[in-house]
């Protein structure tokens, strides 16, 4: 025997026009559906999912029952959609809480699709049954971002679940015992958005009466911002199937979550469990299913972003940037070190120049001529000229030096073996003529004038 105790709350809010959510508040079937969708799509499709709900659940009332009464909606607002065009794409949320009785026992039967949530409050704690089908939640899930940063994330708002989109839909279950004392609350994110975890919990623990605490909570999450609609029903257990307030939660859900929820048992209903086997996750695509939020929700998720930024700055950031820094630098003057450390002789009209760099330009450092040899094409064996004419490389400047010296000297004992009588001649034709090319450079230099 078990006996409930409700009250309910709605309200636009302060920055939008119309009121999306739909709270459902009967004996033994509670729900809360947020719609969405633009012109009366919202409306609309919360309005159908209620009150398909309602006669679905009213035909089974089991568990079962009520997860297929959210399926029987999910089909009702999808065909209603493509009848219509004008509501192409409305969607609403739906959590739903419902006191059937299985087996002879009184049990609390949950179900879930969307980012409304349910939550227990037992024994002063306050917990999360439902598991929000939004991005922000499947990327904590999956180990991609922290719960701190789920908060703030920019797709905290796009909904991976939704009832009304697609022909079919994966549907949430758990199976809780009653137990006297506990309060459970269903409320949309107009909500959850404003009020912390605590202060939620505060309410419940300070309010008994559950109508009072439900217009409270409301009211608390208006004057916190109100950027959306905001919906509570607040459901008390007054007596409980079984008085041990110790008694643990029967059933949990989905195998495939790693919920607090799905961690409290086991799943005992093959039907929930085979049905969630099947909930393959699937985002509705890049456009999010709720676009709007109220600006002053946007101002305190920028302001927090920011926050975070500035963090990331001072820590990761600035480390992987010095190395950066670094290795470009190291990268630079690598470069700038060959390109500089050489120099090679080039003809220049006629002339043989010493140039600072490499032949045909470096990477980083452009040439520069370093010096006028005086020496011209003339001075110098003709077969060297074309080697010449392109650049001939030295590793430096006195290298460049010894090297234009050497041709010089060459010239002269090719002209000299043709004509001793030629001027500088004389006095070393013997020892020219004689002496290995090695031995040229040294009576040039001294030979010369
Ligand atoms: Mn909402």
């Amino acid at each position: 025997m078990t006996l409930l105790r409700s009250g309910s709350s709605t309200d636009t809010g302060l920055v939008r026009s119309v009121n999306q959510d739909l709270a459902v508040e009967t004996g033994t079937l509670f729900a809360v559906a947020d719609g969405m969708g633009g012109h009366a799509g919202g409306e609309v499709a919360a309005r159908l999912a209620v009150d398909t709900l309602n006669v679905a659940f009213g035909a089974k009332p089991t568990g079962a029952g009520l997860s297929e009464a959210v399926s029987e909606a999910n089909r009702v607002v999808f065909e209603h959609s493509l009848d219509n065009p004008d509501l192409r794409g409305m969607g609403t949320t739906m959590t739903a809480a419902a006191l059937v009785n299985e087996d002879g026992k009184d049990v609390i039967a949950l179900v879930n699709v969307g980012d409304s949530r349910s939550y227990r409050f037992h024994d002063g704690e306050l917990s999360q049954i439902t598991v929000d089908h939004s991005l922000a939640e499947e990327m904590v899930r999956s180990g991609e971002i922290s719960e701190a940063e789920a908060a703030v994330h920019p797709h905290r708002h796009i909904l991976t679940r939704a009832l009304g989109v697609s022909d079919d839909v994966v549907v949430d279950l758990w199976r809780i015992l009653p137990t006297r004392g506990d309060r459970f609350l269903l409320c949309s994110d107009g909500l959850t958005n404003e009020l912390e975890s605590p202060q939620i919990a505060e309410v419940l623990a300070t309010v008994p009466d559950p109508q009072t605490a439900a217009d409270l909570l409301v009211r608390a999450a208006r004057t916190h911002g109100g950027s959306d609609n905001i919906t509570v029903v607040v459901i008390d257990v007054v007596v409980g199937e079984d008085d041990r307030a110790d008694l643990p939660v029967v059933a949990a859900v989905a195998p495939d979550f790693t919920s607090p929820a799905a961690d409290e048992g086991p799943v005992e209903d093959p039907e929930v469990a085979t049905g969630a086997a099947e909930g393959v996750e699937v985002l509705p695509g890049p456009e999010p299913l709720r676009p709007t939020f109220g600006a002053r929700w946007r101002a305190r998720r920028k302001a927090r972003r920011e926050a975070r930024g500035r963090r990331l700055v001072t820590v990761r950031t600035v480390l992987f940037a010095a190395l950066v820094v670094a290795i470009a630098y190291a990268a630079f003057y690598a470069v700038r070190w060959y390109d500089t450390n050489a120099y090679y002789v080039q003809i220049d009209n006629n002339e043989l120049m010493i140039y600072h760099g490499r032949v045909g330009g470096g990477v980083l450092y452009k040439p520069v001529r370093v010096e006028r040899t005086g020496v011209t094409t003339a001075d110098v064996p003709a077969y060297t000229i074309p080697q010449l004419t392109s650049g001939v490389q030295e590793s430096s400047l006195q290298a460049a030096q010894a090297y234009v010296y050497n041709l010089v000297a060459s010239q002269r004992q090719i002209t000299c073996a043709q004509n001793p009588l030629t001027s500088g001649c004389s006095t070393s034709s013997t020892t020219s003529t004689t002496l290995p090319a090695g031995g040229v450079a040294t009576t040039t230099t001294t030979g010369a004038p």
